[in-house]
């Protein structure tokens, strides 16, 4: 299927999905496996697709000084937008006040909480490495994966003539990787549709989550409200600084959607690679910036962190001053960097802001029914953010010999 007919056909798949989810409700539940399967096929990509882009990525880039400022500005980068993703959530949520006058939560500690409930930054230090990197891969567990790369590929880059045949290896595995994605994309109008039909009809039809919606419907908004300003805004400014311009959104809709589908920027990351490239972004930006975006860049998720904590906050109507506001700002960012890119990874690392201003974890209890639903937005600004910044470091690639 050509790019702008696939485009078409995954949204129509997205919108029938919502459409038929919320139609028929609990029935659509019985279609959750196919799009469970499109989500594995992706998934059996992502390893060696990663090993391969990440370890090619850094060797095209020459000696390591290069890959130092690279990676540093990239890393800079992405702290920044972050911390620019948690301000506009602040400011808008300070606004907006959507939790003054909610009804008083329940003192029951949600299951996906109390089950991580230590969590805190030791967790996300440590979360770098891994004793074992085949147990790592085996889990999906992508940041220590990449770690061993960066340093395996660097390694590589001072062995001299020796390494040249193992570059060549890697660089022939990742152009295969990609056309199996590119194979791969074309079930996504099925798999997406079964992925959106299938959660839908989970989470009980169209009555069923209009109801929890309206309970939480000003806090929805906001974080709706929050994500639209720093996709459209930011995104849309850095982007038209880049030659990509005002055509990279379409030429990155498939990647986009895909993350609407499956509240995953780790799945998505095959797609949002593909497509980078066929928007003829430099590879070796998109071998090296996307794969540790789609870790450790998540600005999407650390909007809605903030705005979920101040929330808890107006419900609970503990007022919390410019001091905590900060301390917020802090622990958002960093907390949103050490999310995994999976389905709700945003809401257990939500505890260690929780935690640093001392609001209790027991208020998530109050945006848990809508949080796979506000998981699809915040997934689609990070891939969003991931693609942008593919495109702004490639002013920063060294020059080809
Ligand atoms: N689902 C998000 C992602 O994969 C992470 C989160 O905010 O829960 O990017």
């Amino acid at each position: 299927m050509n790019e702008n007919k696939l485009v078409i056909a995954i949204l129509v798949g997205a919108l029938l999905g919502i459409l038929c989810g919320w139609l028929f409700g609990p029935t659509m539940s019985k279609i959750a496996w196919l799009g469970n399967f499109f989500l594995d096929i992706l998934k059996m990509t992502i390893i060696p697709l990663i090993v391969a882009a990440v370890i090619s990525g850094v060797t095209s880039l020459g000696d390591i000084r290069k890959l130092g400022k690279l990676g540093s500005i990239t890393l800079l980068y992405y702290a920044s937008t972050t911390a620019i993703a948690v301000l506009v959530g602040l400011i808008i949520v300070n606004i907006i006040q959507p939790g003054s006058g909610i009804e008083q939560p329940s003192n029951v500690v949600p299951d996906i909480v109390s089950e991580k409930g230590g969590i805190g930054f030791v967790d996300i230090i440590r979360s770098l490495v891994s004793p074992n990197i085949i147990d790592a891969a085996a889990n999906t567990q992508l940041l220590p994966l990449i770690v061993f790369c960066l340093l395996f590929a660097t390694a590589m880059t001072t062995i001299g003539e020796k390494g040249e045949h193992i570059i060549r290896f890697f660089d022939a595995l990742n152009d295969t990787m990609m056309k199996l994605v590119v194979w791969v994309m074309n079930a996504a109008p099925i798999g997406i549709f079964a992925l959106i039909a299938g959660k839908i009809g989970e989470a009980g039809g169209g009555d069923a989550i209009y109801q929890e919606l309206v309970s939480v419907g000003a806090y929805c908004l906001t974080v709706i409200l929050g994500l639209s300003v720093h996709f459209l805004i930011l995104f849309g400014i850095l982007i038209l600084l880049t030659p990509h311009g005002k055509h990279y959104l379409l030429q990155l809709s498939r990647a986009l959607m895909t993350a609407f589908g499956t509240a995953s920027s780790s799945a998505t990351l095959p797609l949002t690679m593909e497509c980078a490239i066929e928007a003829r972004v430099d590879k070796r930006s998109v071998r090296f910036v996307t794969p540790l975006g789609a870790t450790v860049n998540m600005d999407g998720t650390a909007l809605y962190e903030a705005v979920a904590v101040m929330f808890i906050a107006q419900a609970y109507n503990i007022p919390l001053g410019i001091t905590e506001q900060i301390v917020i700002f802090i622990t958002a960012t960093l907390a949103a960097i050490g999310a995994a890119g999976i389905p709700q990874a945003g809401l257990v690392t939500m505890i260690i802001v929780l935690n640093a201003v001392g609001l209790p974890v027991e208020g998530i209890g109050l945006l848990l029914a809508v949080d796979w639903f506000l998981d699809r937005f915040r997934t689609t600004v990070n891939v969003w953010g991931d693609s942008v910044g593919a495109a702004v470091m490639e002013r920063f690639l060294p020059d080809k010999d």
